[in-house]
């Protein structure tokens, strides 16, 4: 058991062909703001069928240019779930804004749209429309963003999807299946590129756009608020003073600005994508299978549910530990016991997420404020989930779970 290699909940994979992508950018030209940075946006816009890509330094920067560009100010008011990682709330605080919270489904883990439909109101009955909403992409399956874009549109809020978790997933449109981050029902989407999401460029994110405008807004903050547009020149373009290197900052950016090299391992990573996304249907496919048919699981240790009209792409496998009866302490305890049993045996699970209002910088609110939260952080664990995982590596985690199990009776 103590010889078992250690199996992580989520890993990056790397093969030869990234590595040549790499070492072929370090003996070229360039290894930042050069020729691949247009070649990886452009692969981008291909993989989220969204028209326009911006990438940038990683995912937190991205929710953090995307804020800004849709045009949030101090004082300004948005919503998020409840459940995510902290840096979809913390982009508006950024800003000067404050961050209100929606309680989620607890059996997907999505933003509940019910009940962030009753914060929107209570918030414009308050005075204080909100004038963003950040559903998040949660585990890889998409909330009804066509329900979130209407409560959107009914208080004049824009929609940033945090789409960290759901590169390569697909929703249901008419008769066809589309890319679930396409932006028709968001004004932008973010991505992440850290190792632990579907494609790496060890940091890096991207926001995409249908947006034109907007997409040219978020280029300019990622580099200084800096353009070279002779148009919007303030200075007399006749003047000796400007000539082809003259540029002009008419506002406040910054440099978040992805390198060459991250997007040489970017382009290279991309090109995988679509095994990647299938290698980790194939392995929730098999946990589902062994969870519901093993009478000693099923029923203990449940998988979020899935939408019908979501293929997700699966950045998460999460079980929730569950017990007829069971009151939140109780639950809490036998996730803490599942935990620590599985890292004795070197795996490493995780919990996604600590509900963010009850973070002490975003107010700490009591847990029974939101209670479909709470339950679920209460009782959630993701178990390992990467492409190269192996079947030998899947069984060894079921066989901990069952004897986890076993050992509760
Ligand atoms: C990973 C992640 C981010 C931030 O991405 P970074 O690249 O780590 O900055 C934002 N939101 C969610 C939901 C994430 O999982």
């Amino acid at each position: 058991m103590a010889n078992d290699k250690p199996l992580p909940y989520g890993r990056q994979q790397i093969t030869d062909a990234d590595v040549e992508s790499v070492v072929a950018c370090l003996r070229g030209d360039w290894l930042t703001q050069g020729p691949r940075i247009d070649d990886f946006e452009a692969a981008l816009c291909v993989a989220t069928g969204a028209k326009y890509a911006v990438a940038v330094s990683n995912g937190t920067a991205a929710l953090h240019l995307a804020t800004l560009a849709l045009g949030l100010e101090r004082g300004d008011q948005a919503v998020t779930s409840a459940i995510t990682f902290v840096a979809s709330a913390n982009c508006v605080r950024y800003v000067g804004g404050s961050v209100a919270f929606a309680d989620i489904d607890p059996a997907t883990g999505l933003i509940n749209v019910d009940h962030l439909e009753q914060r929107v109101g209570e918030l414009v009955a308050a005075g204080r429309p909100p004038r963003l909403l950040i559903p998040v992409d949660f585990a890889g399956q998409t909330a009804d963003l066509e329900r979130v874009r209407e409560i959107a549109d009914s208080c004049g809020a824009k929609v940033i999807q945090d789409a960290a978790h759901s590169l390569g997933a697909r929703a249901q449109q008419g008769e066809s299946w589309v890319s679930a981050i396409d932006c028709r029902f968001s004004h932008a989407a973010i991505l992440s590129f850290h190792p632990v999401k579907h494609i790496t460029t060890a940091e890096g994110g991207a926001v995409v756009t249908n947006d034109e405008g907007l997409a040219e807004t978020v280029r300019e903050l990622r580099s200084h608020g800096i353009h070279k547009h002779a148009e919007r020149f303030v200075h007399d373009e006749a003047s000796a003073m400007i000539g082809p290197w003259y540029y002009e900052q008419d506002r406040l950016g910054y440099n978040y600005r992805i390198t060459d090299l991250q997007c040489a391992l970017g382009i290279s990573q991309l090109r995988r994508l679509p095994d990647f996304v299938a290698r980790r249907r194939e392995v929730a496919a098999a946990y589902d299978q062994a969870l519901s048919s093993s009478t000693r699981l099923a029923g203990r240790l449940v998988p979020l549910a899935q939408r019908s009209t979501v293929q997700s792409s699966y950045h998460l496998y999460v079980v929730t530990v569950q017990e007829v009866g069971a009151s939140l302490e109780r639950l809490a305890q036998l996730r803490a016991d599942l935990y620590h049993f599985l890292r004795e045996r070197q795996i490493f699970p995780q919990v996604h997420y600590v509900p963010v209002p009850w973070q002490p910088f975003h107010g700490a609110a009591p847990l029974s404020m939101f209670p479909k939260a709470a339950a679920y952080y209460a009782s959630c664990l993701s178990l390992p989930m990467f492409p190269a995982m192996e079947d030998t590596d899947l069984s060894r985690v079921v066989s901990a779970l069952e004897s986890w199990v076993e050992g509760l009776d």
